[in-house]
């Protein structure tokens, strides 16, 4: 048990990556009498440096904010729109017109264009760096948010109206709410009582930024090959974004090459489909499981993002649900509920619990249809992938009209 006094916050945060700080702005906008407290196990890179202004040093980076470009469906534009983010991002963001989906080697192939949909764009994508820096220059401005970086919770203690976690510096807080947004391998997640089922499909991404000889177009690839589905996103500039999944240990031969040997090796199992590619940035793995938690809350708790599901990033879909989880959460705090209470948590229980569902299916399908060389199983990832994208938040509304809630969700 704690001895010290708790500083008391209405919400604390644990985890403060692109879905930890996405709902403290979130949060802040919605509602800015709320006091929150974030926590970071990872010590900002800006801290510390000797040319960094004082304002700088203590303004935190995010620590999920890598290299790593994401696809946003339209809908998840619209809601970074609402929230006041989009408008900083989008010179940065480039619109995907089109998406060509093939096997090598077969003779079949879709292609799926914005304008068939009467879309402007079927998506955007995004290097999440950029999205890092607007969130972490966001945040430091916010009076009502308390940072606790570098550091992470070691025991949590329920009472019946809060949580009292306990952090690795001695430091005490407590809460009417505790949200849990640490990414897939949390451990608060544990300490909270969620118990996790995981699924390792012994397979990793690499990721890599690819320079082209010619302009794409804003066309986007998913390919599948003998040696794994490969996706190429298109990115500002002559730049494709390459999501190559592979087995576990080709991952490590495929990091262990030079850049010249890497390029020709993508370019190889890829084929010219999409050009010459002429370089390769900074490569990095991530190894590929699906991570499910047995509860989306429990006493006084809820799981956000990828600690609520971790998915293969095959569909693209990790961070398009975790807008959506930031959504319901934010319906969930409307005006008049409050935080961590056990209509709140039921709220958004109901909210997330049949997208999330759906979207783990489908995922997992595809990444079991991938191994499987049958015609109809390509036709059904095909479609399947192209359904995934267009899949629009924004229908959620009427899913709460149709539970019987009556409050205006363009508010949120
Ligand atoms: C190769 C790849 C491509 C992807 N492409 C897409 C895409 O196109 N579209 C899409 O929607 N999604 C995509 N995703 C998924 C997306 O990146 C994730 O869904 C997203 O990063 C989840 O964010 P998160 O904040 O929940 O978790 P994370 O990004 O893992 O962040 C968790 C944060 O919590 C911190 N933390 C961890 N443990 C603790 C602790 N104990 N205490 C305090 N802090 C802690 C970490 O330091 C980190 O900052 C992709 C993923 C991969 C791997």
């Amino acid at each position: 048990m704690p001895v010290t006094k708790p500083q008391h916050f209405d919400i604390v945060i644990a985890g403060g990556g692109m879905a930890g700080s996405l709902l403290a702005w979130c949060l802040l906008r919605a509602r800015p009498e709320l006091r929150l407290a974030l926590i970071e196990r990872q010590a900002s890179e800006r801290q510390g440096g000797d040319k960094q202004s004082a304002e700088q040093a203590q303004r935190p980076q995010p620590a999920s904010f890598d290299s790593r470009s994401i696809a946003l469906a339209a809908g998840s534009v619209s809601l970074l729109k609402r929230w006041g983010l989009w408008q900083s991002l989008a010179a940065n963001a480039c619109p995907l017109q089109q998406i060509w989906v093939s096997d090598r080697g077969h003779f079949g192939k879709t292609r799926l264009t914005a304008a068939e949909y009467q879309q402007a764009a079927l998506g955007q994508v995004l290097e999440v760096e950029y999205l890092g820096n607007l969130l972490s220059a966001k945040l430091a401005e916010q009076a009502n948010l308390s940072y606790f970086q570098p550091d992470f919770i070691t025991a949590i203690t329920p009472a019946i109206e809060s949580q009292t976690v306990q952090l690795n510096s001695g430091t005490v807080l407590s809460s009417s709410l505790l949200i849990i947004a640490e990414g897939g391998l949390s451990q608060s997640r544990q300490l909270a009582g969620f118990k996790v089922s995981s699924d390792d499909y012994q397979q990793s991404a690499v990721i890599a930024n690819l320079a082209l000889a010619q302009p794409h177009n804003n066309t986007a690839f998913e390919r599948f090959t003998e040696h794994g589905p490969i996706a190429l996103l298109p990115l500002t500039g002559q730049r494709y974004s390459l999501v190559w999944t592979v087995a576990r240990d080709a991952a490590e031969g495929l990091l262990a090459l030079d850049e010249p040997q890497f390029t020709a090796a993508v370019q190889q199992a890829f084929g010219y489909r999409a050009g010459l590619f002429t370089g390769a940035g900074a490569r990095a793995q991530y190894p590929l499981l699906l991570r499910r938690p047995d509860e989306i809350v429990r006493h006084r708790t809820a799981l956000l993002g990828n600690s609520l599901h971790n998915l293969h990033p095959i569909a693209g879909q990790g961070f398009n649900l975790a807008i959506r989880d930031i959504q319901a959460m934010l319906l969930a705090l409307d005006d008049t509920s409050e935080p961590g209470s056990y209509q709140m948590l039921r709220t958004y229980q109901q909210l997330r619990e049949q997208d999330i569902k759906r979207v783990i299916w489908f995922t997992d399908a595809l990444v079991r249809g991938f191994s499987n060389n049958s015609r109809l199983v390509a036709l059904a990832r095909n479609a399947g992938l192209a359904a995934m994208l267009l899949c629009d938040p924004l229908k959620r509304p009427l899913a709460m009209q149709a539970m019987g809630r009556g409050q205006s969700y363009a508010k949120y």
